[in-house]
């Protein structure tokens, strides 16, 4: 992917994309096409058909995906697995057919089984059950890394998929009923702060764990590995092999630990009550990241970093 490539970045709007999208425009490139969703719904598939004959890109990334937190997966398991596999299969297959040098599908790290032991590597895929909150969402994204892989194998195709952790960081989304857990403590401590309340409630026990990183440092893997020299490109697609990259801090921590990191990067002076009637999900998620490592990625900033950017950004911003 050279400076003056186009680029189709789907799902430019996100968490995900609009860091992408920075990213690369503070990198110099200059031809990237996105469209809003007025313009363009990636669930039709003669819509995307025709945008791909108009604009011809060369390199797209797939960051468009209907995402959520274990609420809104929970409540809306029907949206979460019809659009996630409406908007890919239509874009994986139409890359395919017009000719896309290379193509990055985004995944999440909920595709690995409930039960994987930890850290989780790239072969743990399909090796066990899912977890139940979030499994349409799961075999959306499943499908999709499937998807890559045998269009690689039938067509030669250059389709990589990249599987985040948790992210957080600017852009994300702050509603609590579908919001993920960082987002959502960032907002409940600030909210309880100015009420002058005592408490606040995390869901769960608090007991689980989980990994997080910050938006941009995720960006940086995309774009790394969306450059790799084709040698090394192909050499990550080698019959048989899944194309998948984990891309995460390798550091997990307890939902009870990161709650009172963000209490105290928030400065709420009151108190954690923790409601065990919510779900607390899969027990720990944390991803081997050390194939992504061996490309020479590293993540550059540390959580409490993140968590203090994040939060500036909402206050800037007057997010809540
Ligand atoms: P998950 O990683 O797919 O389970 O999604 P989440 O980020 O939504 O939740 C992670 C963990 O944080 C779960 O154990 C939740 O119960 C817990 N959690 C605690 N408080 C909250 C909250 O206010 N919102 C969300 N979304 N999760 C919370």
């Amino acid at each position: 992917m050279k400076k003056k490539s186009k680029i189709y970045l789907a799902g430019h709007i996100g968490l995900v994309g609009s860091t992408i999208m920075r990213k690369l425009e503070s990198e110099g490139y200059s031809n990237i096409v996105t469209r809003d969703l007025s313009e363009l719904d990636l669930t039709r598939q003669t819509e995307v058909e025709t945008f791909f004959a108009q604009e011809k890109p060369e390199y797209v990334i797939l960051a468009a995906a209907r995402v959520g937190g274990i609420l809104a997966n929970n409540t809306y398991p029907a949206e979460f697995i019809y659009d996630n596999i409406a908007i890919q299969t239509n874009i994986i297959h139409t890359a395919w057919k017009t000719g896309v040098k290379r193509l990055l599908f985004l995944g999440s790290s909920c595709i690995y089984p409930r039960e994987c032991p930890q850290p989780m590597k790239e072969e743990h895929l399909l090796t066990g059950l899912l977890e139940a909150t979030n499994e349409p969402y799961a075999i959306a994204k499943i499908s999709g890394i499937k998807m890559c892989q045998s269009y690689n194998r039938q067509y030669k195709t250059n389709f990589m998929a990249v599987m985040p952790t948790n992210l957080y960081g600017k852009n994300d989304n702050f509603n609590l009923e579908t919001s993920h857990v960082l987002p959502a403590l960032i907002r409940k401590f600030h909210e309880a702060k100015v009420a002058n309340k005592f408490k606040a409630e995390v869901w769960g026990t608090g007991k689980p764990r989980r990994e997080f990183l910050y938006v941009d440092d995720l960006a940086d893997a995309c774009i790394r590995v969306m450059t790799l020299e084709d040698k090394v490109f192909s050499s990550l697609l080698k019959d048989g092999t899944t194309p998948l990259l984990n891309i995460g801090s390798g550091k997990d921590i307890s939902i009870k630990e990161l709650a009172f990191l963000v209490k105290d990067i928030v400065e709420f002076p009151g108190d954690i009550e923790f409601n065990s009637e919510k779900p607390d999900g899969t027990f720990q998620k944390l991803l081997d990241v050390s194939r992504m490592n061996s490309l020479g990625w590293k993540p550059e900033t540390g959580l409490k970093e993140g968590i203090k950017r994040t939060y500036k950004w909402c206050l800037d911003n007057s997010i809540f």
